[in-house]
């Protein structure tokens, strides 16, 4: 960062091979925040062979659990200790509020602190083969060398839920934070690096590189020394990195987009109708709506449709806009001037479909907003699955409303979508809401709240919306190969051949 150098390959840092940068803008007011190294395709393979040689080495991946789990506490507390310049790196390179960011940090520290503990308690496990003089058991072993990738809108969140269970299962790995945001990955690899000095793990065990996805890809994703891939991201780089990883049938996990419904029975009339309000504002609206799981489609009963509506639309434009630094300011811009022709276009789009715009559908008018990439918060009404606008993922402030008449067809419309990443349900009655998500075919469901995620609960998609699954024990499982050893203590001779 500003002439430092930023890619991290075999425990040294480096400037970019051929010296190419990058500059790294604010998007609340257009201003270059830093300027980085941009990774060659040869700084890639580099960086995949330092790994490679860390995992061959041995040492790192024999390393006692009980020392693993406390390194990955002591990276915990060293995220606290640098939570405030991690939390305003996050602010600057994504427009995101700074308490916002400040619960980023919180969460990428306990995701450390939870596989600190799981890895800690982990067993393997005896099978009984039904001969005394045979000891069977399944152990769990590092997959190997990862290439980790992180999308733009949570950058160190997404690619800690990548970082923590690689070296908890005693992997290393090369990541690749996305080159509009890698500011904060970059300030936590150097802090990795302290505490990797005060452990001795050795050198190349994590490596860093920064650029553009399409440069660096095929370095990364087609590279026969790779064991496995994680990825995070939208649908389309997904199907790239699969397709490239089928060469060296490389496994892959993907954490893809999602399009995702919020069923809101009209039963909540009876209940807290302003929470339920506040829930659908937030879930769509926060972060400017650049969250994979915002629940940008609002399914509501006929019978409260047009008050609920209302009432939304009326807090939507209240809602503050400004710069994620100051404390005032409710939600931030979208990350980048491309980024926000992209949100533009589909609001032409879902006018063009026939939708009625209730609100936004605009750049915000305040003049100290004119040099960042805000958007107002935009709500669609009448709308309906034949949309584009209802089906494709748009990745900010839009939110676009369809009508149910009954249970049945609320599940029905909830599951119409190619993505299945998470949704959510509101109902005063506590049986349907049993019901209705179960019959949702998501990764997530929510009940009567909206947005939340922890460390120990899996996270991840049905359908298009991915597969694997990142936090939990299966999230660690992601980086582990299962092998059986099979050890006879006293061994006679099978006797199966005669001569
Ligand atoms: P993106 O797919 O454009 O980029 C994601 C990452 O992939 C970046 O680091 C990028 O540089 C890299 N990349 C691009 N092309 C590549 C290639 N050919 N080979 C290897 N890497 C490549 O996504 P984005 O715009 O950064 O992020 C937004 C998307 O991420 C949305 O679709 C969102 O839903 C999704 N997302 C999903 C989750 C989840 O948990 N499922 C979480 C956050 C974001």
């Amino acid at each position: 960062m500003d002439g430092e150098p930023d890619l991290w390959i075999g425990g040294s840092w480096r400037h970019a091979s051929d010296r190419g940068t990058r500059d790294i803008v604010n998007p609340a007011n257009g201003s270059t925040a830093a300027v980085v190294d941009e990774a060659t395709p040869d700084d890639a393979r580099h960086a995949v062979a330092a790994a490679r040689a860390a995992f061959d080495d041995g040492a790192w991946r024999a390393t006692p659990v009980a020392e693993r789990a406390t390194l990955l506490n002591r990276i915990a507390d060293l995220l606290q200790r640098d939570k405030e310049d991690l939390a305003r790196l996050e602010t600057v390179d994504t427009g995101k509020t700074l308490a916002e960011s400040r619960i980023d940090i919180d969460d990428v520290t306990s995701v450390f602190r939870y596989y600190s503990r799981l890895i800690a308690v982990q067993a393997d496990r005896v099978v009984d083969v039904g001969d005394p003089a045979v000891i069977s058991r399944v152990v769990r072993e590092p997959i190997g060398v990862c290439v980790l990738i992180a999308p733009w809108n949570y950058p160190l969140l997404q690619m800690s839920w990548k970082i923590a269970p690689a070296l908890a299962a005693g992997c290393t790995m090369v990541a690749k934070p996305s080159e509009v945001t890698p500011l904060s990955t970059i300030a936590f690899a150097r802090l990795l690096e302290e505490a990797f000095a005060e452990a001795s793990v050795p050198a190349g065990v994590v490596n860093l590189v920064q650029g553009s996805g399409a440069a660096l890809g095929a370095a990364l994703t087609e590279n026969p020394a790779v064991d496995f891939i994680s990825f995070t991201g939208g649908l389309a780089t997904g199907r790239t990195i699969a397709r490239a990883a089928a060469e060296h049938v490389t496994k892959v996990a993907l954490e893809l987009g999602g399009k995702n419904p919020h069923l809101v029975f009209a039963d909540v009339r009876d209940g807290d109708w302003d929470t339920a309000v506040d829930h659908v504002l937030t879930g769509v609206f926060l972060h400017s709506g650049q969250v994979c799981s915002a629940g940008t489609r609002l399914i509501v009963e006929e019978p409260i449709a047009d008050d609920f509506v209302a009432a939304l639309a009326a807090r939507a434009a209240k809602i503050t806009m400004g710069d994620g630094m100051d404390p005032a300011s409710e939600t931030g811009p979208l990350v980048s001037a491309q980024h926000r022709a992209k949100v533009e276009s589909y609001v032409q789009l879902g006018i063009d479909e026939g939708a009625q715009l209730i609100t936004g559908g605009a750049r915000p008018d305040d003049p100290a907003l004119a040099d960042g990439y805000f958007y107002l918060p935009t709500i669609f009404d009448r709308c309906d699955r034949s949309m584009r606008i209802v089906a494709e993922e748009t990745f900010g402030p839009i939110l676009t409303v369809e009508r149910f008449t009954d249970e049945a067809e609320a599940v029905a419309l909830g599951n119409d979508t190619e993505y299945g990443l998470a949704a959510g349900v509101r109902t005063s009655d506590a049986a349907r809401g049993e019901r209705v998500v179960r019959a949702l075919r998501h990764g997530t469901v929510w009940l009567n709240d909206f947005g939340y995620y922890a460390a120990p609960a899996e996270w991840g998609g049905f359908g298009k919306s991915g597969n694997g699954r990142e936090l939990g024990p299966t999230g660690l499982a992601e980086y582990q190969e299962i092998k059986h050893i099979w050890h006879n203590t006293a061994p006679t001779a099978a006797g199966w051949f005669k001569g």
